[in-house]
């Protein structure tokens, strides 16, 4: 039994990611209703139905368990509570408990280092008062407050423990982590699709850069060994197993100097490090996202070329108004996603475009040339 194309489809979120699914759902004949607060967003511009409404209004997630088969997420902050609720009515998919756990980094640090995940140097900041006996060990830092931060919000470098309250105060008092800051060899994801009956898939394991705490480039393959990637497949296949997962989860991790890996977070839905495959692989993230949702077969996730690089767009770009995207378009093996999103602020995420080519170094070559006529 799966849930067949014609069927309707919840989303709970607006966003890119949204977007991307609402595609992937319309394209196999599926329609899709997004419940977004937002007046306007990214995917409820295009879903059939838009449900202007907070995430826990009852009316809302009433109408949304009697009308859609089944319901998804296109981002963890919304309440578990919701969720939860909604499984009384339809098919949801990831589960509350999965994205309660993946949404609050201190349920997170705790389910990953208590499951005996390798995890990096860590401690559990609540208030002021645990501030006495954090281990100086753990400076420099990183103070991530434990709820909603995403593209590096929520965050504060910490260099010594006497500005720790100050940057408290300054991340709104709330409970945080605070982790040592790592040198990092290589940053890596592995993005996965788990069904009920365990069976797994894996996308291709792509290296990712960051600027300023924003993901820039995914690079594919990643050029680590075969053992560091398996390494991170294994560790990521038993998370999504310990969590009995179903759906698309991303799991990031930070690669050492030394080939240790540490699980730095996880994500309970597709991830901007696997946007490449909306054109590299047979089958994208959010197709495979439909095909869990509705109990349908994974499809391939192989390549179809051999290497491809995805750069972030984001909203500085805009900084002496609309970017010439012939600068993408002239190159035909270069592919461009814009999110429709009308304002671009600094550090907003407002598309993104993939070069493809044979080999990685040609893909990054063409990336930079591209970046050049861009700027
Ligand atoms: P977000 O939810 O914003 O993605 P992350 O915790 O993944 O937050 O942090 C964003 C980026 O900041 C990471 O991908 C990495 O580049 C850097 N970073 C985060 N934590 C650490 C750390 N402990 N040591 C070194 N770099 C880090
Ligand atoms: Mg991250």
């Amino acid at each position: 039994m799966y849930i067949k194309p014609g069927s309707m489809l919840g989303l709970l979120g607006g966003g890119q990611l949204g977007r991307m699914f609402a595609m992937a759902a319309q394209q196999m004949g599926y329609r899709v209703t997004v419940l977004d607060p937002a007046a306007e967003s990214p995917a409820g511009s295009i879903a059939e139905r838009h449900l202007q409404a907070d995430y826990l209004n009852d009316q809302a997630l009433d109408e949304l368990g009697s009308t859609c088969a089944a319901v998804t997420i296109e981002f963890e902050n919304v309440p578990a509570q919701a969720l939860r609720y909604l499984a009384r009515r339809c098919v949801v998919s990831p589960d509350a408990e999965s994205v309660s756990i993946a949404q609050n980094r201190i349920r997170e640090k705790q389910f990953l280092a208590e499951n005996g995940f390798p995890v990096g140097p860590f401690t559990v900041v609540h208030d002021g008062q645990d501030l006495p006996r954090i281990d100086v060990s753990l400076f420099p830092g990183i103070l991530k407050s434990s709820q909603s931060g995403y593209d590096g919000k929520g965050q504060m470098r910490i260099e010594h423990a006497d500005i720790l309250s100050e940057a408290l105060t300054a991340l709104g008092n709330k409970p945080c982590v605070l982790e040592k800051r790592l040198s990092l060899a290589h940053e890596i994801s592995v993005v996965l699709a788990r069904d009920n009956l365990d069976q797994i898939t894996f996308f291709p394991v792509p290296e990712n850069h960051h600027e300023r705490g924003i993901l820039d480039t995914s690079i594919i393959p990643a050029t680590l060994s075969d053992e560091i990637v398996g390494k991170a497949r294994a560790v990521a296949r038993q998370v999504a197993t310990r969590l009995n997962y179903v759906g698309i989860l991303c799991v990031e991790f930070f690669v050492l100097g030394d080939g240790q890996i540490l699980v730095n977070e996880i994500a309970p839905r597709p991830h901007n490090s696997g946007h490449y495959s909306l054109n590299a692989c047979v089958t994208s993230q959010f197709e495979q996202q439909v095909r869990m949702l509705c109990g349908l077969p994974h499809g391939s996730t192989k390549l179809v070329q051999e290497a491809a690089v995805m750069t972030n767009i984001l909203g500085d770009l805009w900084k002496n108004g609309e970017p010439d995207w012939n600068s993408i378009l002239q190159h035909p093996q270069t592919k461009l996603h814009l999110y429709g999103k009308r304002a671009a602020k600094p550090g907003r995420k407002m598309g993104h475009f993939t070069v493809l080519a044979d080999t990685v170094e040609e893909a990054l070559q063409q990336t930079a040339r591209i970046r050049q006529d861009l700027q």
